[in-house]
């Protein structure tokens, strides 16, 4: 088994989704490489083939290109019958790093009210960017922000995530306390790389504490990861962490 191919369209799916049903997946990310501030230990696309950095010049799908696919995506699905649950920002690796993120909200907003209401709008985020206010501001305007948040300390995100140079613990965590209703994923994994022991464990509590989460999703992984000597984390294990986070925040704690 390997590691899962890219995306090689803007849309794709409906995907049957664990936490998300019929999932419509937008790729706002270049095709044909994976683009991220992070290059986390456990990717199902493999390694991060270039990091994002702010500087970088990529070749993004512009606005109408997007719109277009989206559109006929919908109208397809209208035609065929299908169901869609959600419409969601995910792909390539990173969707806020998209220079018109906010724009791309704002689109969807229109062509999801218009084709297809009943659907919601889903974000799947690695919150590497939201020590931006902008960043911020669009993500407010998701109905469904997952953001990412797997480790407790500037050790651990650089061991787990490994983010591009400059990626700062600190700001990642006082910009997700700034928007409102967000639900944090964390993936926790044990072997050569653990954020599942009890002290690390601990520290990314701390974190959600000061976040204040709507709600709390975590899991393991259950496919090929890019680093070689990791493992999934025992049910019985997840379960604990959730049981445990669930008293100490007061919010729901999904495992999946
Ligand atoms: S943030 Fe997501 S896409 Fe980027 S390296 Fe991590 S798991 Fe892969």
């Amino acid at each position: 088994m390997s590691v899962l191919s890219l995306q090689d369209g803007i849309i794709y799916g409906p995907i049957d989704s664990r936490r998300l049903g019929k999932s419509l997946g937008i790729n706002l990310l270049p095709t044909g490489y994976k683009l991220c501030p992070f290059n986390c230990v456990y990717c199902h696309y493999g390694w991060t083939d270039k990091y994002w950095r702010r500087s970088g010049k990529e070749n993004f799908p512009g606005v109408d290109e997007v719109k277009d696919a989206l559109k006929r995506g919908l109208e397809y699905a209208r035609e065929c019958g299908l169901t869609i649950d959600y419409i969601t920002f995910s792909g390539n690796g990173e969707p806020t790093t998209h220079p018109q993120f906010a724009r791309m909200v704002e689109m969807v907003w229109v062509l999801r009210n218009g084709l297809c209401p009943s659907a919601r709008i889903a974000l799947l985020s690695n919150s590497a960017l939201v020590g931006s206010g902008h960043i911020r501001e669009a993500i407010g305007r998701v109905e469904l922000p997952i953001m990412k948040l797997d480790v407790g300390s500037q050790g651990l995100l650089e061991k787990v995530n490994q983010p591009v140079r400059g990626t700062d613990f600190e700001e990642i965590v006082s910009g997700l306390a700034m928007i409102p209703n967000i639900t944090v994923q964390a993936l926790f994994l044990a072997g050569r790389v653990d954020n599942s022991t009890p002290r690390a464990v601990a520290d990314w509590q701390g974190a959600l504490e000061r976040i204040k989460p709507k709600e709390v999703q975590i899991y393991t992984t259950d496919r090929p990861t890019a680093e070689g000597g990791i493992v999934a984390v025992s049910d019985e294990r997840l379960e604990e962490i959730a049981l445990q986070t669930a008293e100490l925040l007061g919010v729901e704690v999904r495992v999946y």
